[in-house]
């Protein structure tokens, strides 16, 4: 199945510029000249009682320095990580389930108009309609919905100026975050806090929280 492809959506573009991300946090490489393959990662908490959310980082990065940052995690560090996303995430499911083609029934009621919505991105002729937020809608790991998460991530996987519709974007809720974190090991989170540190620059209560480039 050929991935779809939508223009990237708000969500995944870099709050402090208000405008997409255009390089990568480590090489500065451009991003957005149609050919260079990256994955941009937030992290929000939210208040309810406010109705607030806040994103606490943000980055894009291009694939390869993401590689080099994943090849530079521990034997067990990364083992670890993918035995927790194979026993947690049916991603053949989820693959599934978000490309099922939709029934007319499932649009019953809604405007018989073409949508506007800006969550709506048509897709290549003859695909049905997809809404991203099928895709953020819940943590990816333990189904909880977002509007019940105090803390999440996102990760998306651009080209250019289109994010790449496949198992991602996911959210990864704060729980299922901590957990990814206590299976990492020393030697990785080190690693993880010298990117935290030479990137970030956060104050020290926030940096425990993070884990930075974990999955992708
Ligand atoms: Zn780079």
């Amino acid at each position: 199945m050929l991935p779809i492809r939508i223009p990237v959506p708000a969500i995944f573009h870099s709050e402090e510029r208000e405008a997409p991300f255009d390089e990568c946090l480590v090489c500065e490489k451009a991003l957005r000249d149609g050919s260079t393959e990256y994955l941009v990662e937030k992290a929000f908490r939210q208040f309810d009682e406010f109705d607030v959310r806040e994103t606490v980082f943000e980055y894009a990065i291009c694939l390869s320095c993401h590689l080099e940052i994943v090849e530079s995690f521990s034997d067990l560090s990364r083992t670890r990580c993918e035995d927790y996303f194979d026993e947690h995430v049916d991603l053949p499911e989820r693959a599934a389930r978000l490309f099922a083609p939709q029934s007319p029934a499932d649009h019953a009621g809604e405007d018989a108009d073409p949508p506007n919505d800006a969550r709506l991105h048509p897709p290549a002729t003859g695909s049905p309609p997809v809404d991203v937020d099928d895709w953020l809608d819940t943590c990816v790991v333990h189904g909880t919905p977002v509007d019940d998460l105090d803390e999440y991530q996102v990760l998306g996987h651009c080209v250019g100026d289109e994010l790449v519709l496949t198992h991602l974007p996911v959210v990864i809720g704060g729980t299922a975050m901590d957990d990814l974190t206590g299976l990492l090991s020393n030697e990785t989170l080190d690693e993880l806090g010298g990117f935290r540190d030479e990137y970030f620059g956060l104050p020290p209560e926030l940096k425990q929280d993070l884990s930075g480039p974990v999955v992708a």
